[in-house]
């Protein structure tokens, strides 16, 4: 009987537990109502731990990239199977992704985001910073992977620089092509000439920027290691803690389900096609080889794992989720 009367009550319970689930007692929006009041997304911050060193990956938010007028060596066709591979279809929502390291004597920003240059696509970095619980005159440095739009648009808003406090650090050869008009003939856009203007111009006129032609050691911690090939002056940038280390890897790929399948795939935006597939070939390698762990800014938010290689092949295996203290 006492047992009877304790399984009475534990189906009742289940029953009223399942009731509650399915119909929410308190609520009295239907589901359809419920669906018609959208929510935004709310701002991007992943951390996560390299030794001492805390990194914060922030999302500058996404856009939709139509990948058949841009990737170069691979048909429209071969693009279409792949990403069905990958549950994905053209044009692909595409993260950038920038990233602040906490050294506990610098605060440090990989990249910037866009800014204002894509209109009211992107441009969420300074929403993800304040977000982190950061400001961005708090930043001491910033490494930028390449003066391109989406990595160097973000120092500057209406014209000012958004990061007083801040030593840019960028790799010399993009400065020289970036900047200099001779270039126009030589594969640099106008439009690039004009944001790197824009955008790096004010903090070269403050003397700001520091730049590099070789591998460095920026900060305790912190290098930079050229990587040519997107950009005359595209670089790396690894940071190391009590034996840990992560690398930031810039545009070495814009597209993970095409480009870990076949890494000899270009895109448009390559400044030289060539170094651009040749430099993927040897990090990708490299990479794998030696285990490092990766923070890539176009791979999907936070964009941080490793590159493994098997029966020849190269794939993306993200890092796992940590959410607790
Ligand atoms: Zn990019």
């Amino acid at each position: 009987m006492h047992t009877q009367s304790i399984l009475h009550r534990t189906t009742l319970l289940a029953a009223l537990f399942l009731t509650a689930a399915i119909y929410p007692l308190t609520s009295t929006a239907t589901p359809i109502e419920a669906s018609r009041s959208h929510k935004p997304q709310l701002p991007g911050v992943y951390r996560f731990q390299v030794g001492e060193v805390q990194v914060s990956a922030l999302s500058d938010g996404t856009l939709p990239l139509n990948l058949h007028p841009l990737l170069r060596g691979i048909s429209t066709g071969q693009i279409d199977a792949l990403l069905q591979k990958g549950f994905v279809r053209n044009p692909v929502e595409t993260s950038i992704n920038a990233y602040v390291i906490d050294t506990g004597s610098h605060l440090v920003l990989v990249d910037t985001g866009a800014g204002e240059l894509f209109g009211n696509v992107a441009g969420k970095l300074p929403q993800s910073l304040a977000a982190a619980g950061y400001r961005p005159e708090q930043i001491s440095d910033i490494l930028i992977t390449h003066i391109h739009t989406d990595h160097s648009g973000g120092l500057t808003r209406d014209g000012q620089m958004l990061f007083p406090n801040a030593t840019i650090h960028v790799g010399q050869a993009d400065v020289d092509f970036f900047l200099d008009p001779a270039n126009l003939s030589r594969g640099l856009e106008p439009k690039h000439l004009e944001e790197a203007r824009k955008t790096i111009g004010p903090y070269l006129e403050a003397g700001k920027v520091k730049t590099f032609t070789a591998k460095t050691t920026l900060l305790p911690g912190i290098t930079a290691i050229p990587t040519p090939g997107h950009t005359p002056g595209h670089s790396f940038y690894r940071v190391e803690s009590q034996g840990q280390s992560l690398d930031f890897w810039g545009d070495i790929l814009h597209v993970g389900l095409i480009q870990f399948a076949r890494p000899e795939v270009t895109i448009s935006f390559d400044v030289n096609q060539d170094n651009a597939r040749a430099q993927r070939l040897r990090q990708f390698e490299t990479s794998a080889d030696e285990m490092r762990l990766s923070a890539v800014a176009h791979l999907p938010f936070p964009g941080i794992g490793h590159i493994r290689r098997e029966a020849g092949k190269y794939e993306w295996v993200p890092a796992q989720y940590r959410n607790r203290d």
